[in-house]
């Protein structure tokens, strides 16, 4: 049987299209990237999960990555500069690829900026959801320890507990899905991200998603405002 074609972008044909998922910790971010990297055909980077796959190996930047991350703070802006700059110029991304959880502060957008300026289309939007939901959500996700799949215990479980769905390895909790860091996490939401909206907003290229919807309704939006 032949493999099913991605789906074509806006600008497919043109420049590589950049897709920025913004909104605070818990608002779907990573679980729509899965599907639309698949819809598209492009993929995921999620610094987050970069940050916790250079700490599980010990690598130098996770050593100094990971105060932060169990603390709830940001990565200083030029270890994820690095980081992600590092990412992007591997050739899978010669296409486009989709950011999750990048920009954070708007030191960031405007070092993306600079270096993409004319060469990429943005596609950039912001699910929203309420502080009551992202605790509710962050309390209990869990996640694939091998694929990074993303479950939560009451609305989404996997149909083995403890299982991953999709590629059958072990879940696990996130060490920073606690109560005081969620709580950290959210205020430094505000603090330093949510500033990077006004960023997009000011360039009239912001796409507000109502991020409360079901995952499945929330990604509909998000494909038919890609293609349009
Ligand atoms: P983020 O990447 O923005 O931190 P995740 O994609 O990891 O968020 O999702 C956080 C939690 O919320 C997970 O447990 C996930 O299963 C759940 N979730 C994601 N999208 C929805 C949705 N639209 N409705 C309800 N729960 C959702
Ligand atoms: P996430 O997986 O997106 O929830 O990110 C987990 C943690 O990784 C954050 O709380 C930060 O400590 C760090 N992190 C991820 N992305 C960034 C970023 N763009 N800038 C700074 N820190 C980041």
């Amino acid at each position: 049987m032949a493999a099913m074609q991605p789906m074509q972008l806006f600008a497919a044909n043109s420049e590589p299209t950049v897709i920025i998922l913004l909104g605070p910790p818990g608002s779907g971010k990573g679980t729509q990237a899965v599907e639309l990297s698949k819809a598209f055909g492009i993929p995921q980077i999620s610094t987050g999960d970069l940050f916790r796959e250079n700490i599980k190996n010990e690598t130098p930047l996770g050593k100094e990555a990971k105060s932060y991350l169990d603390k709830g703070a940001l990565v200083p802006d030029e270890l994820v500069l690095d980081l992600l700059f590092d990412r992007t110029q591997k050739p899978d991304c010669a296409k486009g690829y989709l950011l999750d959880g990048f920009p954070r502060t708007t030191a960031q957008a405007h070092e993306l900026e600079d270096s993409l300026r004319g060469k990429v289309h943005f596609i950039v939007f912001n699910l929203k959801v309420p502080d009551s939901e992202v605790i509710r959500r962050l309390s209990g996700r869990l996640v694939c320890k091998q694929c990074n799949r993303v479950y939560h215990k009451d609305t989404t479980p996997p149909k083995v507990p403890g299982i991953c769905d999709n590629c059958g390895s072990t879940l696990y909790q996130r060490s920073d899905d606690t109560e005081a860091v969620i709580t950290e996490r959210l205020r430094v939401y505000y603090e330093q991200t949510k500033p990077v909206e006004t960023f997009y907003k000011n360039q009239n290229i912001l796409i507000e998603i109502d991020a409360t919807k079901p995952a499945n309704e929330v990604l509909e939006e998000l494909k038919a405002a890609c293609k349009k």
